[in-house]
């Protein structure tokens, strides 16, 4: 299977990273998208994938940088002539988000106004998604492959369910945490993965920073965290993702994070830092993600 990264930032607009959204491919052509943050779907095209071809989505949690495309995707598709609904797997929530955008939601004009052509007409089952809110354990199974989840620890169960996922395909294990703090549920289902996707959203100087201002802590895996997990969990191979703008030399970013982030110490060098702090126990292959990173599994 192949995986590319689409979108590997966290909540800021980032002219130099897509939210978050990982694409898996498997050999036999079907594929599987996690998350679907800003400018996924751009990027999946960017990597000559044709949104229409993408069958099932699980979206970890509801976060904006996690779900702000899936209307755009949903949209693409059906102008793009998907045959049929898409499965939108996810948290409590998933039905009232899906609900709300298409036929009698935010986009009800443009539904009417497309499905007038006799030509949207004959895929409408394209824009109503299989919407199926899941619980941990087994959540998707078909002919090539198990889709499993868990809890993770990111923001309060009451106001949206975190999942971490499980994907087992062609004899080969993958992982992704979606927004977690360092939490024993995702090193089970990354126990001896062949590819851990983990997200890594700030350096510990700027978790510090964070908690001080108030921004919120408890919510991410420290890099230091992440190796440690890495090592636990056993796994072959770690990718490092969902990255929260620390590197940027953008001046808005640089500008509006002031509350977020010691906006003086941002740069390029802070991913130095990361790496040299997951580092301190993981020592396995280790790769920071780009946007469009393709990972053969
Ligand atoms: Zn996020
Ligand atoms: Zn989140």
């Amino acid at each position: 299977m192949r995986v590319t990264m689409l979108g590997t930032g966290a909540a800021f607009v980032d002219p130099d990273r897509a939210q978050s959204g990982i694409l898996v491919t498997l050999d036999n052509g079907t594929h599987y998208m996690f998350d679907c943050g800003a400018g996924t779907t751009h990027n999946m095209v960017r990597a000559n994938i044709n949104p229409a071809d993408v069958g099932v989505v699980f979206l970890t949690h509801l976060h904006h940088d996690h779900i702000c495309d899936f209307p755009l995707f949903v949209i693409t598709s059906w102008m793009w002539d998907r045959p049929n609904a898409s499965v939108v797997l996810g948290p409590k929530g998933t039905k009232h988000f899906v609900d709300h955008l298409f036929e009698g939601g935010a986009y009800d004009s443009d539904f009417r106004a497309r499905s007038a052509y006799p030509l949207r007409q004959g895929n409408l089952d394209a824009i109503r998604p299989d919407v199926r809110e899941v619980s941990p354990g087994l959540v998707y199974e078909d002919d090539n492959v198990k889709i499993f989840c868990d809890f993770v620890e990111h923001i309060p169960r009451e106001i949206s369910e975190c999942f971490g996922i499980r994907l087992e395909a062609e004899g080969k294990v993958i992982a992704f945490s979606g927004d977690t703090a360092p939490c024993e549920a995702m090193v089970k289902l990354a126990k001896d993965a062949d590819v851990l996707f983990h997200e890594c959203t700030f350096p510990e100087s700027f978790i510090e920073f964070r908690s001080k201002s108030g921004a919120g802590t408890h919510a991410h895996t420290p890099p230091t965290a992440l190796g440690k997990i890495a090592v636990e969990a056993n796994v072959k191979r770690l990718v490092a993702t969902h990255f929260g703008h620390f590197e940027s030399t953008n001046q808005v970013i640089h500008k509006v994070g002031r509350h977020h982030m010691p906006v003086d110490e941002m740069g390029p060098h802070v991913m130095d830092e990361v790496v040299r702090d997951i580092r301190r126990s993981y020592d396995g292959p280790l790769q920071m993600a780009y946007d469009l990173l393709r990972i053969d599994v």
